[in-house]
């Protein structure tokens, strides 16, 4: 219980014209460890209030002078009179003066004459809610100071009514003088930054419906405009049924914390002169990657610069400092033009760190294969190549690079970029401007790739290349009704080399499209050659890379190769794998337009392999759809169970497309295939690629069958 300072006991002020009530009110209270004051006016009243405030005032409403009602209307007025309280003692009992005491400010009355005993009961009760009152109020007020220093508001959504109730201290984090603001949700996520409404929305949404709470960061934008992010946090609380009732919640500013964090965690991650990824969060990316097994590969390169350190020595830091930045812009920018040109790498992402003053690194991932990492480390090497112009000075820099693969050459992401920097200091022994791969393996095969593609170069020139040919058959009459070319690289010393292992090579060095003109010329060749030799024309497939296929001008070019050589492109059918054509699809459309219009057949190379639906494919003029060779490995037969085989052939036959199945081996696959309604098939069943020389006893053979039905078809005429 508060006392004055002065007085131990609490301090009673009775207000009383009257001498007697004054001190028989003075022996009841002092009874009872009360210290009494007395005043025997209304002025008297304020005069001792105004220096000392009592703890409860009783006051006498009829006084000469200054009444009861005026006492407490100037009291309430003082700076220390709010909260005092004051108990009206009156013997007017008519409901009007309680009433009119009451606006007043008086805290409660009681009717003279009251027994001693009452009194200092009622005096002792009053004191005692005066002091929980002041107790909370100074709670009240702690706790709005904590949440002012804390930029913490709270808040109360009723989801019966809607309404949402915000504290003080909540509508000025909203940028709102307190109450201003409609106390509903609405409200609120009218004062969320757009980008984060619904979020907002759906997390409270979700709280409600399934009882877990909100635990979320998200912008604000608060009436001042300035835009701050805040902390919400709330709580379902439910009624007796388990029913969610309300959802109760706090509101934080955390703009200033999550700067911090953001620049301490920019810090610690992030080199301050570059701003590419320290060590610390390459190595942290090195794991994920290594912890995530997708599909592609990937490879850490860790790149040396050779005279950093002594161009620092020489020309200063600020210099150093400067050669750096433009250093990372250039590979920056060859990574992405490279990344982007390479038709192999398809998809391929890179991340650039710095790890140390002179000491680089790149993180691929998402390679065909692990050994298109070096063509990126040499387009690197390349980049770094021309001097550097730094200030008046032109600085020549060369650099070195080691490879590591990940899962070859370490799991652990410390080591995978411990190694990559071995094989970096192992590739200054190459000398500058090289680059080495951790494992000798790797070494090994990059070696042979290397070699593959200058054989390829000399190749060229050099004609080493032929083509075979793959019977197409009907799968009803079992007739051949056309061939695929398939090209074979005779190399001088390896023997004959697989398209499977040269092609991709020949795409990345640009020599596909010569590489394609030499089979196309090839065919239309062959073609003019059986034709002459009698025979009636047969429909000739090509592989239509990608890169040749998106040449400018590519149809008017081909139809002018195939004339040239007297053949004719109605007799050339150019198969393009999906992932072809799903490349730019608007583009597709237009080029295979201009194809057709130019006579020649298209058709879809091992089909189901990408991911186009045949619904899609359907606005290409396409004619035939070659089923890709792993379904029909795959086929379970007898077991009824090809499902996939079904639906494309379906599919296909109701798109009105030539249906042909690839690499079918066994009667089974066939039988199956007729089954199903598919119209031809190749495979080695009916016979492997073969050189020309070897067809023509096969097309003799349908040469005579030919003559053959057409004799008995005049047979009949005549018999008929
Ligand atoms: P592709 O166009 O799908 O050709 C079919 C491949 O399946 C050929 O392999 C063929 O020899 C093989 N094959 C045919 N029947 C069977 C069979 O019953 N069983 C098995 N296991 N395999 C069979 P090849 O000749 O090695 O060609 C591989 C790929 O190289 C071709 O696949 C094609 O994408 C590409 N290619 C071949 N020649 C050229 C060309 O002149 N230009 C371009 N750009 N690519 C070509
Ligand atoms: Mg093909
Ligand atoms: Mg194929």
């Amino acid at each position: 219980m508060t006392t004055s300072p002065q007085h131990p006991l609490p301090l009673v002020l009775i207000v009383d014209d009257d001498a007697t009530f004054r001190m028989l009110s003075r022996m009841s209270l002092e009874q009872d460890e009360l210290h009494v004051e007395e005043a025997m006016s209304g002025e008297a009243a304020i005069e001792f209030v105004s220096s000392t405030m009592p703890d409860i005032l009783i006051l006498d409403l009829q006084m000469p002078g200054m009444d009861g009602f005026a006492v407490c209307k100037r009291i309430r007025q003082l700076p220390h009179g709010s909260f005092v309280p004051i108990l009206i003692m009156t013997g007017l009992d008519d409901v009007d003066s309680i009433a009119q005491a009451y606006e007043m400010g008086a805290t409660d009355f009681i009717v003279k004459p009251c027994h001693g005993l009452m009194l200092s009961q009622r005096v002792r009760y009053m004191l005692r809610a005066s002091h929980t009152m002041s107790a909370l109020r100074t709670r009240e007020s702690q706790l709005a100071q904590a949440q002012r220093i804390a930029r913490l508001g709270g808040w109360e959504w009723d989801l019966v009514t809607d309404r949402m109730d915000l504290s003080e201290a909540a509508c000025r984090i909203l940028g709102s003088l307190p109450g201003s603001i409609e106390p509903s949700q609405s409200a609120y996520l009218s004062c969320v930054h757009d980008g984060d409404r619904k979020m907002v929305a759906e997390a409270l949404h979700r709280t409600t419906a399934d009882g877990s709470g909100v635990d979320m960061d998200h912008r604000l934008v608060p009436r001042d405009g300035v835009e701050r992010i805040v902390h919400l946090l709330g709580e379902v609380t439910t009624d007796s049924r388990t029913q969610a009732r309300r959802l109760v919640g706090t509101v934080q500013d955390v703009t200033d914390e999550r700067a911090a964090e953001a620049k301490i965690y920019f810090m610690a991650n992030y080199d301050s002169l570059t701003h590419l990824p320290n060590r610390n969060l390459f190595l942290h990316r090195i794991g994920q990657v290594v912890t995530s097994g997708t599909s592609g590969h990937s490879a850490v390169l860790v790149i040396r610069l050779d005279q950093y350190h002594r161009i620092c020595e020489r020309h200063g830091a600020q210099s150093g400092d400067h050669l750096i930045r433009e250093v990372v812009k250039r590979l920056q920018q060859s990574l992405s033009v490279g990344i982007t040109f390479v038709p192999s790498l398809g998809i391929a992402t890179s991340l650039l760190a710095r790890l140390s003053d002179g000491q680089l690194a790149l993180l691929l991932t998402d390679l065909t294969a692990p050994e298109d990492s070096a063509r990126i480390a040499q387009s690197c090497l390349d980049a770094l190549r021309t001097p550097f112009q730094i200030g008046s000075n032109s600085l020549a820099l060369s650099a070195t690079i080691g490879v590591a693969i990940p899962g070859t050459d370490g799991t652990e992401a410390d080591q995978i970029l411990r190694n990559a920097g071995t094989a970096a200091q192992s590739a200054t022994r190459k000398g500058p401007n090289s680059y080495q791969f951790y494992s000798d393996s790797m070494n090994a095969s990059i070696t042979a790739r290397v070699s593959l593609e200058q054989d390829l170069r000399t190749a060229l020139a050099g004609n080493q290349f032929l083509l075979h040919y793959q019977p197409k058959v009907d799968i009803l009459s079992e007739q051949v009704i056309g061939f695929e070319a398939l090209i074979r690289w005779q190399h001088p010393t390896r023997g004959l080399i697989s398209p499977m292992e040269f092609i991709p090579v020949a795409e990345e060095e640009s020599l596909i499209i010569p590489l394609s003109e030499w089979v196309i010329r090839s065919v239309a060749q062959q073609q003019r050659t059986w034709h002459q030799n009698g025979l009636a024309p047969l429909s000739v497939s090509i592989n239509l890379s990608g890169l040749h296929f998106r040449q400018r001008h590519i149809a008017s070019h081909m139809k002018g190769l195939v004339f040239a050589e007297g053949g004719n492109p109605q007799d050339i059918e150019l198969e393009l794998t999906e992932s072809v054509l799903m490349m730019d699809a608007s583009s597709t459309a237009t080029i295979l337009q201009e194809l057709k219009e130019s006579g020649f057949r298209l058709a879809i190379d091992d089909f189901g392999t990408g991911y186009s639906s045949l619904a899609y494919l359907q606005q290409f003029p396409i004619d035939t759809l070659k089923i890709d060779q792993a379904f029909i490995k795959d086929l379970k037969l007898g077991k009824g169970d090809s499902p996939i085989m079904r639906a494309i052939i379906g599919m296909g036959r109701a798109l009105k497309l030539h249906i042909v199945a690839e690499g079918v081996e066994t009667r089974d696959q066939l039988a199956f295939l007729r089954l199903q309604g598919c119209d031809a098939y190749q495979g080695y069943l009916f016979s492997k690629p073969v050189p020309a020389q070897q067809l023509q006893s096969l097309l003799r053979n349908r040469l005579s069958d030919e003559v053959a039905r057409t004799k008995d078809r005049s047979r009949n005429r005549l018999t008929g």
